[in-house]
């Protein structure tokens, strides 16, 4: 996955284009730029690749998630359904909103379950996040359905699935509003980054205000501008999406090798009886980033990490004790360890996760393994790492 791997000669360009004429924020200084905007050229470059009209960058996939649910009002008290299985940003973006995160079940394509979403929904409902974990996505037709009949916002979090599509669609186009990060170990690396994309114009416009103090960006005198809404910051630098800009241009060269280094672990992983793979829903495509895998239980999967190790195989996890991806580890969430006071609606959200019953989740996350693909390997790598995998599955069942 991560695009750092590749770093080169484009990407040292573009930085120094920034670096020639210094000019190192995003807005303003028109007349020393040198006619240099890499941000607004990285959101051009968005646009087009996921095929939406707009596309805010902000400082992280973090900050994207958070001014996402912002731009679309959800706020203090209002929950939002979101995965067990995810990074601590899911929830970290929510609560920085006074917005209540409720956790569901996650289902066989290790994104949230419909049927738990179902269940989970109240009202005080107000938007679902979907995060495509680990290069693939969850059922977005049955997600889009529920989303509809009540009424709720989807949110898409493709952080970890830039570049997969769902029939046709890329991953983060689908809901009304999609994230995606860019830090330093993602497909597309700014150093640090994010973006917000959208086909809906007043998401877009709350964005581009909320990620910048609320500047209404009108005109060319930054200190004239009026503010006509309460916002932070957000912004990322043009360093930072000089870097983007070089590696956005490369992606499709990045899936197509994530594509073929899948394709030889897969295939070799197959051949083993035991070995069964998440499912991906009908019509979607994965970006590739990792192979993903169950084996018959936990005990199974903690020998082959075991013997994983033995074996020289990294980059691979099975995050069932895991302290960023996985609920169960997730204890400063559950004990609500705040530096600063919490509303009590969500610390009562909060202290249910003590007790709530995720044996579903434990189900699926106990037998994954979960195998980073690199870009950096070479066919010859890829093909002794699949026979080494292979041999520790085996000596493993
Ligand atoms: C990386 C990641 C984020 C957060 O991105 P940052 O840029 O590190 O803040 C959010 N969600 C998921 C699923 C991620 O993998």
């Amino acid at each position: 996955m991560p695009g750092f791997e590749l770093f080169g000669n484009q990407e040292r360009k573009e930085l120094q284009d920034v670096l020639d004429n210094g000019v190192l924020m995003r807005y303003g200084f028109d007349g020393m730029r040198n006619g240099h905007w890499k941000a607004k050229e990285l959101e051009t470059e968005l646009q087009k690749t996921f095929k939406v009209n707009h596309a805010q960058l902000v400082s992280s996939g973090t900050a994207a998630v958070s001014v996402a649910l912002a731009s679309a009002g959800v706020g203090a008290g209002d929950e939002v359904i979101m995965p067990t299985f995810t990074f601590v940003a899911s929830f970290e973006a929510i609560m920085m909103l006074g917005a209540i995160p409720v956790l569901v079940d996650i289902d066989d394509t290790l994104t949230l379950d419909p049927k738990a979403v179902e269940k989970a929904i109240t009202q005080k409902t107000k938007a679902v996040m979907v995060v495509q974990m680990c290069g693939s996505m969850g059922n977005m037709d049955a997600l889009q359905e529920i989303c509809d009949k009540h009424d709720l916002l989807l949110v898409e979090d493709a952080c970890q699935a830039i570049g997969g599509t769902y029939k046709g669609k890329p991953l983060g186009s689908i809901g009304d509003l999609g994230c995606f990060s860019f830090d330093f170990v993602k497909t597309v690396t700014c150093g640090e980054g994010g973006a917000v994309i959208t086909n809906n114009r007043e998401y877009y416009i709350n964005s581009d205000h909320y990620s910048d103090h609320g500047h209404d960006h009108v005109g060319n005198d930054r200190g004239a501008e009026s503010h006509p809404l309460l916002g932070y910051n957000f912004r990322i630098s043009e360093l930072h999406a000089a870097v983007g800009l070089a590696q956005i241009k490369r992606l499709p060269e990045f899936l197509a090798m994530q594509k073929k280094h899948y394709t030889i672990l897969r295939e070799e992983l197959s051949k083993i009886p035991e070995v069964t793979f998440r499912t991906v829903p009908e019509g979607g495509e994965e970006s590739y980033a990792f192979l993903n895998f169950f084996l018959p239980d936990l005990e199974t999967a903690r020998k082959t990490m075991e013997a994983f190790k033995q074996e020289g195989v990294d980059v691979c996890w099975n995050y069932y004790d895991n302290n960023w991806h996985y609920v169960k580890e997730w204890h400063h969430l559950k004990d609500a360890k705040s530096l600063y006071p919490l509303s009590s609606d969500i610390k009562a959200e909060l202290t249910k996760l003590k007790t709530k019953d995720f044996s579903q989740s434990d189900h699926f996350i106990g037998r994954n393994i979960s195998c980073l693909i690199k870009l950096s390997w070479t066919e010859e790598e890829v093909k002794e790492r699949a026979n080494k995998m292979v041999k520790a599955i085996r000596n493993s069942l």
